[in-house]
């Protein structure tokens, strides 16, 4: 197949500066959970993004001194030697595949607290650290304003040493240099505070200065918010910014546009669809010559083509899809836009930098498994014999491992009991602003229709004598988890039913059932991730009184992670769910849900007549279990290998079940050793002698 010709304005080469991008797809900087201590993760991951079409491939913020640490959320860095040779690995891999490599240069200031340097961190005032350490930063006077230029100048050196052919000045995200830029904040007096000439002198001498060290070889990008400060969604408070933009329009090779809330630059797919920045990017394209980029979630190649076509962007900006999807812009070349793996927006891979942990992606299983595991998002071996594999159940675990078999060339049969694939993406996907989960079954739907050999049957609940009687060779069940009606307290599973009573205690799965509660409800949440919400919202919608409650200290607190609590709870409270926080469920009667204090245990009555309990699941593993029985737990004695995947192993988010899917269908036929299942990627320490002298 070849590219539709109307999507060849996206592969036109385009200059930045003293270099040319081979095409308009640009892999904006993006955290991994990787940096400098996955040198090896890093490259081959990147390197992949290059491979898929990507023609600029940027690195995550790259620290330039030691008084910008950002641990345990692991940054790049340029501070010294050994750092160019690590970035050596990345760019030389982006550059076989002839794209670009960029290098996004970072000084935290209010953001880090330097948690492992142990040094101060700069800012423009004694400001308290933003991110909740009780640490503040150090005024910067003007000896270390130059000592900053320098720092920067330095790293900047480094970048080009390490081959990168674009090196950034970050003046977003509230780091050091944007709070320069901000009126509110930047009170200083001297020539670096006050008017607006004053605020943007740091940013200026910075371009200037990266330009005249690196820019005989290397483009000088800025990343620059559009708007002043957060406002309703869609509705930019440009505040002097076009001013502050004009001053500036001309100064880079490239800019890279962001804006002032980051929960909506880099949304979940509940709140935000794609394209969430144009309206705050109207001015930017007729200031400036240079050529733009800015992020959008983009996945149909047709607001792609718009957003250039209409003069939004010369680049389309990318992280979340380029994760989802290394070869986005491949497939659109080869004319393959249907087997695009569509980001579903879950920001499951910026719960790698929360954490502190390499990158993993729900609909790319292979992200972060590039150098560790030998993984390629697009090849596969071949199968490693002739064997057959029937696979019960087909959500994210068994669609795919069906997918994966079916590209090595085994024949599979995928049984489902319902009629609908996609197990519970199918079912979360109908509840209020899910709708993109979808994109979890439908890409893995649409690549087994075109695999002949591959059989699916749905209405097809298997028993352990349709599995017996079926003769495969290997075996998968994937039956999933269902919600239980139990809370676990810590050291067993409770339930909350007052003794002598019989109340309406629901599950999610009764609520996707069709389930009608009685209200007022109580929605009580001990899972802690985003159903919680989304099940009070919608029975907030079917017109119910609803409460959520948590023994956590946050609403969603794990939703923290993939950066949409703060959304979560602040749309609860305006769709007027009543949120108690740190208190458990102990029981309910069917008239007064008794909760207590987590830390004074205070009983809090309240009233409810149903209750719905998002608590743990119970392994769907009885068809296992049975099989097993029938060689007395002797998995050997089978006539075919037996082994479960997915939530009917062990619960866990999405991301996990295409995990274990894509594992199960790339190591059958293949040894593994079991103790050695991933190269480990760390500072080598060299040669060593028996009493450990080096
Ligand atoms: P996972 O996240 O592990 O893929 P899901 O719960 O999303 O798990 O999907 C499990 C799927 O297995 C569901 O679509 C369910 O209908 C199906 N299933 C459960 N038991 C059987 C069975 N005995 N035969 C066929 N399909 C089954
Ligand atoms: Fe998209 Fe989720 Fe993958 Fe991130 S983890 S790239 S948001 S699908």
């Amino acid at each position: 197949m070849t590219c539709d010709p109307r999507y060849d304005i996206l592969f036109e080469p385009v200059e930045i500066g003293p270099v040319t991008a081979p095409n308009r797809f640009y892999q904006v900087p993006h955290c991994t959970g990787m940096g400098w201590q996955r040198p090896r993760m890093l490259a081959e991951m990147r390197g992949i993004k290059a491979e898929g079409g990507w023609g600029v491939v940027c690195t995550e913020y790259n620290s330039i001194h030691p008084s910008s640490d950002d641990l345990p959320h692991p940054s790049a860095s340029l501070w010294d030697d050994s750092d160019i040779r690590a970035h050596l690995l990345m760019t030389d891999k982006v550059h076989a595949h002839g794209a670009l490599a960029g290098a996004e240069l970072w000084y935290g200031g209010i953001r880090t607290s330097n948690m492992m340097t142990r040094e101060i961190a700069l800012d423009l005032d004694s400001f308290p650290n933003s991110v909740g350490n009780p640490f503040q930063t150090r005024a910067m006077d003007k000896t270390d304003i130059k000592t900053f230029r320098h720092w920067h100048k330095r790293a900047a050196l480094r970048a080009r040493d390490a081959g990168f052919d674009i090196v950034y000045v970050y003046a977003t995200h509230g780091y050091l240099i944007s709070n320069f830029l901000n009126p509110r904040m930047n009170t200083r007096s001297d020539e670096y505070g006050g008017s607006m000439e004053n605020r943007t002198r740091l940013v200026r001498e910075l371009i200037e200065e990266t330009k005249e060290a690196v820019g005989d070889r290397c483009a000088v990008a800025v990343r620059f918010a559009a708007d002043e400060r957060i406002g309703e969604d869609g509705m930019p408070i440009h505040g002097e910014r076009r001013d502050m933009f004009e001053m500036l329009a001309e100064m880079p090779d490239l800019w890279d546009i962001n804006i002032a809330d980051y929960s909506l630059e880099m949304g979940v797919s509940r709140f935000v669809k794609e394209a969430p920045l144009e309206p705050y990017m109207d001015f930017v394209k007729s200031m400036t010559t240079k050529p733009v980029v800015t992020v959008g979630r983009f996945t149909s190649p047709d607001t792609m083509l718009s957003q250039v076509k209409r003069g939004i962007v010369d680049f389309i900006g990318a992280a979340r899809p380029s994760i989802a999807d290394p070869f986005l812009p491949r497939k659109i070349k080869e004319g393959r836009i249907d087997s695009i793996r569509e980001c579903i927006g879950c920001n499951v891979c910026y719960s790698g930098d929360a954490i502190g942990v390499p990158i993993r992606c729900t609909q790319n299983p292979t992200m972060g498994e590039e150098w560790r595991k030998g993984w390629h998002p697009e090849k596969i071996a071949p199968k490693g014999s002739d064997s057959s594999v029937l696979i019960v159940g087909a959500g994210p675990a068994g669609l795919e491992a069906a997918r994966a078999l079916g590209e090595r060339g085994y024949k599979v049969t995928l049984a489902e009991a319902s009629r609908d694939l996609g197990g519970r993406v199918t079912r979360e996907c109908a509840l209020p602003g899910m709708s993109e989960y979808a994109r979890v079954r439908n890409y893995r739907e649409q690549e087994l229709l075109e695999m002949a050999n591959v059989e699916v049957y749905r209405e097809s609940a298997l028993t352990a004598q349709d599995v017996m009687a079926f003769e495969a060779d290997h075996v998968a069940i994937a039956t999933g988890a269902t919600w239980r009606k139990e809370r676990f307290n810590g050291e067993a599973y409770v339930s909350v039913a007052a003794a002598g009573s019989a109340p309406e205690i629901l599950t999610p799965d009764d609520i996707m059932n069709g389930v009608a509660p009685k209200g007022p409800v109580l929605v009580y949440d001990e899972d802690g991730y985003y159903l919680g919400g989304v099940i009070a919202e919608k029975l907030q919608q079917d017109g119910l009184e609803v409460s959520l409650a948590t023994p956590a200290d946050n609403i969603s607190d794990w939703a923290g992670k993939t950066s949409e609590r703060w959304r979560v709870r602040t749309h609860l409270m305006k769709l007027g769910v009543e949120t108690i926080v740190s208190h458990s469920l102990q029981s309910f009667d069917g008239n007064t849900a008794t909760l207590t204090c987590e830390y004074s245990a205070r009983e809090k009555p309240l009233a409810a007549r149903s209750v719905v309990m998002v608590t743990q699941r119970s392994p769907n593993d009885a068809l296992y279990q049975e099989l097993l029985a029938a060689v007395d737990g002797q998995v050997e004695e089978l006539p075919f290998t037996l082994k479960r995947i997915g939530d009917c192993e062990a619960p866990a988010i999405i991301a996990a079940a295409t995990y274990a899917g894509h594992q199960y269908a790339r190591e059958l036929d293949n040894t593994v050793e079991p103790d050695e299942p991933l190269k480990h990627d760390r500072v080598d320490v060299g040669e060593t002698s028996p009493t450990g002298a080096a």
